[in-house]
């Protein structure tokens, strides 16, 4: 028996499903456990039988210069030392806001919490609250958090488990602006994921996002960029530096946090000052802006100049050329999938190979800095010997 055998069957008596998050057990790829990480270094993880697998999930997303960044650790230890949280405000939380509101082009105020569930819950909030109405749109296949208006139709986790889960909100899919048109009227606002991650890596079709902006305008409901994903990865700013279209709010995750547990929600000036304490929007929470999730945000977001991106860019390409052949590979900038008929036979044939893919199509793989030419081409040979 591995020793992650042993603790899946003591965390199946003490935790629902052995897991604290429901796609980390992965069902439905057919594995007899979870991985149990042990530790991880750059773009590898180790679990506690000793495999070291190359890590294409990197904690789902957060960990753009890989497992243990040096710089990071350091940051988060010098910080921890001077204590690990304090409920009251901080210096670092107003220098990572600076860095937020410098980094997205339309971010002009910005509020810290401790997930993506609680900012695009908050953000709904304040939409609603800024524009006095309730309906809104979303898309199916697309998650926005685990908060209850956005669960039915929703991807990730909740479409690999086929859970039929109860949400509210006008549905409709991703890249049909004309779904949009008809669904908009009285909306409070469009919540959208500007490149889809949770349906797999989906691209904006050329004009969805330029016409999303134009139905908001003319309806009067609020854009909303959820960019936990998007954002600081496939530009420093986000989605909407790349493809220049500008949201009322943002949602931000992942990334912003560098591996710690932070996220954070923005926009206009004029719709954050409806939040308490300076309007009447209520959102609080006692570990938001923590002090070791601000070092280490703040020493990965300092870190990602141009000359990041540029790299990205490059290995996502030869990923490309790579890849391309096998199926439908979709990328943007360090966000991609490979769509096959049969994906949870890829993704076992890969972790046999010791190559952890996303166990699941409609997740995303993610490149960081710490994925050379090397990984890369070891992960293109091992799917080709797949299709062989
Ligand atoms: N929005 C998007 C686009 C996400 O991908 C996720 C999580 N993967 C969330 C929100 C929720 O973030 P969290 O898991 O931190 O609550």
């Amino acid at each position: 028996m591995t020793t992650a055998t042993e603790l899946y069957a003591r965390a199946l008596g003490l935790i629902p499903g052995g897991v604290n998050s429901p796609v980390r057990a992965m069902k439905a790829m057919g594995l007899g456990a979870p991985i149990f990480a042990a530790r991880g270094d750059g773009a590898y993880l180790e679990d506690v039988d000793g495999h070291r697998y190359l890590d294409w999930v990197l904690s789902w997303g957060p960990l753009i210069f890989g497992h243990a960044d040096p710089e990071t650790v350091e940051a988060v230890v010098a910080a921890a030392r001077r204590g690990t949280t304090f409920g009251t405000a901080t210096e670092a939380e107003v220098e990572l806001a600076a860095e937020i509101v410098d980094a997205v082009p339309s971010v002009e105020m910005v509020r810290l919490v401790s997930s993506g569930t609680e900012a695009a819950m908050t953000a709904l909030r304040l939409a609603r609250a800024a524009t006095g109405r309730e309906p809104f749109v979303r898309f199916r296949g697309g998650y926005h958090g685990h908060a209850d208006p956005f669960l039915s139709e929703a991807g990730s986790g909740v479409r690999t488990l086929g859970i039929e889960a109860g949400g509210e909100g006008r549905v409709v899919d991703f890249n049909d602006l004309d779904g949009v048109e008809r669904a908009i009227d009285g909306a409070a606002c469009v919540f959208v994921e500007p490149v889809a991650g949770n349906m797999g890596v989906v691209p904006p079709a050329p004009g969805f996002l330029e016409g999303l902006r134009r139905l908001c305008d003319e309806s009067g409901a609020l854009l909303v960029f959820d960019e936990v994903i998007t954002g600081f990865r496939v530009a420093r700013g986000g989605a909407q530096e790349r493809y220049r279209v500008l949201p009322d709010l943002t949602v931000l995750g992942k990334i912003v946090g560098g591996g710690l547990p932070l996220a954070a929600f923005g926009g206009r000036a004029d719709l954050m000052e409806r939040l308490a304490p300076a309007g009447d929007v209520y959102q609080a929470g006692t570990l938001s802006g923590n002090p070791l999730a601000t070092a280490a945000g703040l020493s990965v977001v300092r870190r990602l100049t141009s000359d990041v991106y540029d790299e990205l860019e490059r290995k996502g390409e030869r990923l490309d050329r790579g890849l391309t052949p096998f199926g439908r590979f979709e990328r943007v900038g360090a966000m991609a999938t490979l769509f096959v008929d049969d994906y949870p036979a890829l993704f076992r044939h890969l972790l046999e190979r010791g190559i952890y893919l996303a166990p699941s199509q409609n997740e995303a793989m993610f490149l960081s800095t710490a994925h050379g030419d090397e990984e890369i081409d070891r992960t293109i040979q091992a799917v080709g010997d797949f299709f062989a």
